[in-house]
């Protein structure tokens, strides 16, 4: 009944940013990655300079653009925000750079997507807290340098295998983020239901969090969807039923697997006899980019124990054929 008397009602958008850890106490789960990064932003504090560069690697919707608005709070300085896409042009990047006020704190997020020239102007940016100025084009060119001030970089990506060797070894230290557990995605729930003002049981919660696919950015959308079913068609109370109920009417599957990860399984097991197949060929026979199924959905169904990857290729395993109701051939590959 809050959102109605609201003056507006906040969109979905406004609802996810206000649904984000503020800061290290906040955010649940991925316990080493904190308390290593614990370490690194207190060692710095205590020695009044800036934080070595950071690395955030993992799946999307885990938490590495939350986490590095929590490292820009932790250390009282601002966040600039920008992305690998965005600095097509080294010249966009110079003026990002060369704006920066002393310990602030630039995230690029899809850093493994950054053009060429921008990564090389990086280097010596992470490295000596300098930017190369060209002036001019062709012989009469010259590059007059330019001192910006001391930052920390944290760089996020859904392929650090896709960064190259001289930008990975700059960063100071590497965080993986890995796929929160049940329990972790629970608290995570209970959370966002208490900022939200959503009267949600334990039990709904944990129906909620079996179902999210590991990702706190999915569990936190399943609950939109979910208190949306309460107040609807009940008195805004979830309960375990009211959840389940919920997750029916939007196809959510028992285990968190969603439309792509179905359609990966059903090719691999349908098409592919179980495989092996290689990524590239199961993306085409889904209809979507290899990197999509191979930063996205693989990392997830691995995780499941639904498929391995083997030099020759991706297989289903046997509980991927019992997932989609089916006995393995005799001759599987597994
Ligand atoms: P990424 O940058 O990895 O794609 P985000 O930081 O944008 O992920 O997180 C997506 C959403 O998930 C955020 O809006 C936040 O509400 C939620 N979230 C992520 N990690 C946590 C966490 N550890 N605790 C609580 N909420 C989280």
């Amino acid at each position: 009944e809050s959102a109605v008397t609201a003056d507006f009602v906040a969109s979905d958008g406004e609802i996810e940013a206000s649904l984000r850890p503020k800061d290290l106490d906040d955010f649940i789960g991925q316990p080493r990655v904190l308390e290593q990064l614990q370490l690194v932003l207190a060692g710095a504090k205590m020695r009044g300079g800036t934080p070595d560069h950071i690395l955030l690697s993992g799946p999307p919707g885990l938490g590495k653009t939350s986490m590095a608005m929590i490292i820009a709070a932790e250390l009282g300085t601002s966040l600039r925000l920008t992305s690998g896409p965005a600095l097509e042009r080294a010249g966009d990047l110079a003026a990002m750079l060369s704006n920066l006020v002393e310990g602030d704190v630039l995230f690029i997020d899809e850093i493994h997507r950054i053009a060429r020239p921008a990564e090389e102007m990086l280097y010596l940016a992470m490295e000596d807290f300098r930017v190369d100025v060209v002036v001019g084009k062709g012989p009469g060119a010259t590059s007059i340098p330019l001192d910006i001030a001391p930052f920390t970089l944290v760089g996020a990506t859904t392929r650090s295998g896709a960064l190259t060797g001289p930008l990975r070894d700059r960063f100071g230290f590497t965080a993986h983020m890995d796929f929160y557990e049940p329990g972790e995605l629970q608290r995570i729930l209970l959370r966002s239901a208490g900022i939200l003002g959503v009267d949600l049981g334990e039990e709904a919660g944990a129906e909620i969090a079996s179902r999210s696919r590991g990702t706190p950015r999915i569990a936190n959308r399943l609950l939109r969807r979910v208190r949306d079913y309460a107040e609807v068609r009940a008195d805004g109370v979830v309960t375990r039923d009211i959840a389940k109920a919920a997750l029916a009417v939007y196809d959510v599957d028992p285990l968190g697997l969603d439309r792509l990860d179905r359609a990966v399984l059903g090719a691999l097991v349908r098409s592919f006899g179980g495989g092996p197949v290689g990524v590239s060929t199961l993306a085409v026979a889904v209809g979507e980019e290899p990197s999509t199924v191979e930063e996205v959905c693989e990392p997830f169904l691995v995780r499941a124990g639904m498929i391995a990857r083997t030099p020759r290729g991706r297989v289903a395993t046997a509980a991927a054929w019992a997932q989609l109701g089916l006995t393995p051939p005799p001759d599987a590959a597994m």
